[in-house]
């Protein structure tokens, strides 16, 4: 194996447990690169009483003292961008520039945290003759975060950064399907100086999953993943009394329209649908053409036609993942679509066993496909044909989900129309991934996020505290007032 056996990562050092493991693969030619235990109870069990050891003294350093580590961290996410950005090509499948692109957003996010003191401070008012009434944050406690397969390092930095500069200590529970990225993560900020036991990593599947939802020692669980399963989560965790944000999957549709800029249109539509194998929960997943907009799908297709897999485009996850995607293009065409560009059975020399698929967009698709509905999470592009937008608003209002919406048009007039009615917490216009960047908050609506608050930016501040509300009299003149 390339790299060691995975371990946990408890009070600032690598354990090595008596557990059952799995093995992790390179996607990209189907070796077996490591592999990853399988956490019980007893390891979540021994991760919280590390976490809840350390919480008192991180939760009582000031946060202007807390955020030097994030200043540290993202220097040093910056100074090993190369290793990093190998490493989750290594494990995810994802080509160099965008592994690259991961990392640097990783840096933005604690550039982010580090801001954390101005953006966050307390608050305090004289509300009567002598009487001051403050409002001061608190962390929550030990947390945990469950993380995805589609980021290894840039999503469990949604969390990381903000949830710890606000004074939490946190469980990480990345995805057993991309583990190397989390250890380098926790050596990174013990290296940055964040003190033994703030921060954790459990390796696992459902049972550890299960164990955290349970656990009566963690206060909030920030999830990441598929909706069947942030489903799970979010019913298990608030069942035990948590404060949960659990952000699931996706359906994304961009609406466009005969006036969008042709150049900017296709790029964008293809760089979506595309980029890191169509394993974004921004990516574009249905296109919905408004009248006449051949001109617009021609370029499209020329665009898709020249991304060559292996180079620009690298694998999806797993060989399960590739016959799925693969079966959700034969069914469509079983149903009558028509397959315009197909990237299924493609082979890259000298990687014959990685899990390709060229970039596919299917055309004349009809809302009741299930390649319409469902997420494919794969380089694939269905194109539904409307007359009006209304029409194709009412085709994107129709989807469970809401992560996010498009719309691509040259109007200020339709934009704002398509803006206000999209059904979707991310909307963009002339923009493939509408992901805000910070300070913006990023989180969608409907069955792409369950709880209240976004997970990064202003949104999860609210999260990751709690707020203690004082009143206080120092002066007898202020006698007593009609609350005293
Ligand atoms: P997943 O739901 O399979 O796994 C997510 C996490 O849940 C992993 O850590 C996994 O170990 C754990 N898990 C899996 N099965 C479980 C079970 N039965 N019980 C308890 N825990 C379980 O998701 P994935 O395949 O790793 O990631 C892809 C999905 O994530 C897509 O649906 C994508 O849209 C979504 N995603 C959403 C966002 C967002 O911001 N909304 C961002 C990234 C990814």
């Amino acid at each position: 194996m390339k790299y060691p056996e995975v371990r946990n990562y408890r009070d600032g050092s690598f354990v090595a447990g008596d557990l059952p493991f799995i093995d992790v693969y390179n996607p990209s030619d189907g070796s077996i690169i490591s592999r990853v235990p399988m956490s019980t109870r007893d390891d979540v069990d021994a991760a919280v009483s590390s976490a809840e050891r350390a919480f008192p003294g991180w939760s009582r350093t000031p946060i202007k003292e807390r955020v030097q580590v994030f200043y540290k961290y993202k220097a040093l996410l910056e100074k090993h961008i190369d290793e990093l950005a190998a490493l989750v090509s290594e494990e995810n499948g994802k080509v160099a520039s965008e592994a690259r692109a991961e990392v640097l957003k990783a840096a933005e996010l604690s550039e982010y945290a580090c801001s954390l003191p101005q953006i966050a401070p307390g608050e305090v008012l004289e509300v009567s003759r002598g009487v001051e009434c403050r409002i001061e944050r608190y962390p929550v406690g030990v947390v945990a975060a469950i993380t995805p397969f589609n980021f290894p390092n840039m999503v469990p930095n949604w969390s990381i950064p903000n949830a710890l500069a606000l004074g939490n200590c946190m469980i990480l529970k990345p995805s057993e399907l991309v583990p190397l990225s989390a250890g380098r993560i926790a050596e990174l900020l013990r290296e940055a100086g964040l003190p033994d036991g703030v921060f954790q990593v459990v390796h696992g599947g459902r049972e550890t999953v299960e164990a955290l939802c349970d656990h009566s020692g963690i206060a909030a669980i920030s999830f990441v993943g598929s909706t069947q399963i942030a489903k799970v989560v979010y019913r298990r965790a608030t069942a035990n009394l948590k404060r949960v944000l659990a952000l699931g999957g996706a359906k994304n549709h961009l609406i466009v329209m005969p006036d969008a800029d042709v150049e900017m249109a296709s790029s964008n539509i293809i760089a979506s649908m595309s980029g890191c194998a169509g394993q974004r929960c921004m990516a574009a997943s249905v296109m919905v053409a408004v009248s006449k907009v051949d001109h617009i799908i021609e370029r499209m297709i020329a665009h898709a036609r020249s991304i060559v897999p292996g180079r620009d485009i690298g694998p999806v996850i797993s060989r399960a993942a590739k016959e799925r995607i693969e079966r959700y293009i034969t069914e469509a065409e079983d149903a009558g679509a028509t397959v315009v560009v197909d990237g299924r059975g493609v082979v890259v020399p000298g990687k014959e066993n990685g899990y390709f698929i060229g970039p596919t967009i299917i055309d004349h698709v009809t809302p009741d496909m299930r390649i319409a509905q469902d997420e494919v999470f794969g380089p694939v592009l269905a194109i539904v044909r409307t007359k009006t937008v209304d029409e194709a608003i009412a085709v994107e209002n129709r989807s469970p989900y809401g992560n996010a919406a498009s719309v691509f048009t040259e109007s200020g007039g339709v934009a704002r129309h398509v803006m206000d009615r999209a059904n979707a917490g991310m909307v963009g216009v002339n923009v493939g991934v509408p992901v805000p960047r910070e300070p913006f908050s990023f989180g969608g609506w409907n069955e792409s996020k369950f709880g209240v608050g976004d997970i990064t930016g202003r949104g999860s501040i609210e999260f990751w505290t709690q707020s203690k509300k004082m009143t206080t009299k120092w002066n007898r003149e202020a006698g007593t007032n009609w609350m005293s």
